[in-house]
């Protein structure tokens, strides 16, 4: 058994190691602080290729391994979470886009994707469902050769720059179970009738806009049905999901990372009773306790990813990385303030940030009681097994 990354893994991840440390720490806690987009952030992701990491190579993208795609968001993450946000569901509905388009959709977008021409995201949760997508209220009624939307979406991260956005609609709202009768419409920017309504205020992840979506009487035209079929659209965001969960996994990761690295490098310089604070058990206690969450966290994420590239589906792996990885990030994120002291309480100090950020990891791309009920029936199912 070898739990070592590759050479190519290895430099990949330096490489983004040198890009976060250059481009992204020196100005986080400022653009954090004040709201500011981080384009010239932006830009340098897209010189990395880093916007086609799901793309295939004859599409103009990376189409990296899933180890290599963890690599990436733990090391964002570990520099800023939020930034992490700018790719995450980019990276999923271009994932959708490439395993489930239409050769004509796959042309016509997925160049341009890669390079971070255009961006995008996915749109599927609604002011009164997102647990249970089943239960969205949004609708697409053919007429002609064209879709008439109806509805509104919450919660849309990268509203603003997504062009298109694959939106989640009902294409037969009387279908049962509901699910059959659900697509996934590629809606572009600029359409009349779809607005990006509102930025919602929020406890961190900033960097990253998350807005609401009102859509009334857009029209799209059926070319852009994702895959061409009618129908498809749950199991199409649920493939999606899978790999999503291993990007939440993998910033969960890159928080309780930064979290432990900070308590480690505070704890080391800073004195009481005339000797360092990590002299004395008890942050001795906290910097072994974050160390173990960290690494089990590590070992899971990899893991996971590592089944998806054998070509595994990993709705339990993925569900049982991001469950653990995210607790971890919320433990390790609080046990590092309380080793900072005061200090760890003031905006000038990263943990305060990490704080902020770890809650999320156990809300996106399903909760962590949904990913319990996943892999509980997994297990039941006899589909997964451990040991
Ligand atoms: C910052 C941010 C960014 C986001 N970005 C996006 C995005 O880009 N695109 C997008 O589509 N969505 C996005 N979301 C939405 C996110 O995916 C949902 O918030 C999440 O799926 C939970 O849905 P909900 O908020 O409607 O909670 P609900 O579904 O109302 O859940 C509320 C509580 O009930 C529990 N619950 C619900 N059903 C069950 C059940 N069957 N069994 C047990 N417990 C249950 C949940 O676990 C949770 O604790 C984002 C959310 C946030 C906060």
């Amino acid at each position: 058994m070898d739990f070592a990354l590759s050479e190519e893994q290895k430099m990949f991840r330096d490489t983004l190691r040198d890009f976060v440390n250059k481009e992204i720490r020196p100005v986080a806690q400022e653009w954090e602080a004040s709201g500011r987009y981080p384009t010239e952030i932006v830009e340098g992701m897209k010189q990395l290729g880093l916007f086609g990491l799901t793309v295939p190579e004859e599409y103009g993208g990376l189409g990296v391994d899933m180890v290599s795609f963890a690599l990436v968001f733990e090391e964002i993450s570990k520099g800023w979470m939020g930034i992490a946000g700018i790719l995450g569901s980019h990276s999923l509905a271009c994932w959708m886009i490439n395993k489930h388009g239409t050769e004509e959709q796959k042309a016509r977008l997925l160049p341009d994707l890669a390079a971070g021409r255009r961006r995008t995201g996915i749109g599927l949760t609604e002011p009164g469902a997102g647990t249970d997508l089943q239960g969205i209220s949004t609708t697409a009624r053919l007429e002609g050769d064209h879709y008439i939307v109806n509805g509104s979406k919450t919660w849309i991260t990268n509203a603003r720059y997504a062009d298109p956005l694959p939106v989640l609609v009902k294409t037969d709202p009387t279908a049962e179970p509901a699910h059959k009768g659900m697509s996934v419409l590629l809606v572009d920017a600029g359409t009349p009738g779809f607005t990006v309504s509102r930025d919602l205020p929020k406890l961190g992840y900033k960097g990253t806009e998350s807005c609401e979506i009102t859509l009334e009487n857009v029209r799209v035209p059926k070319e852009n049905l994702l895959g061409g079929v009618e129908g498809r659209g749950m199991q199409q965001v649920l493939g999606g999901l899978e790999v999503g969960r291993i990007n939440v996994a993998a910033r969960s990761l890159g928080i309780a990372q930064a979290s432990y690295d900070e308590a480690l490098g505070y704890a080391a310089q800073r004195e009481a009773f005339g000797k360092p604070i990590h002299d004395f058990q008890a942050v001795q206690l906290k910097i072994a306790e974050m160390a173990i969450k960290v690494q089990a966290s590590r070992l899971l994420v990899y893991w996971a990813a590592a089944q998806a590239d054998a070509g595994h589906r990993v709705d339990m792996e993925a569900g049982m990385a991001k469950t653990f990885a995210s607790e971890a990030a919320m433990e390790c994120a609080l046990t590092s303030m309380q080793v900072h002291g005061g200090y760890g309480y003031s905006k000038e100090f990263v943990v305060e940030r990490l704080f902020r950020d770890a809650p999320l990891m156990s809300i996106g791309e399903g909760t962590n009681d949904i990913m319990r009920t996943v892999i509980a029936k997994a297990l039941t199912s006899g589909k997964g097994t451990i040991g």
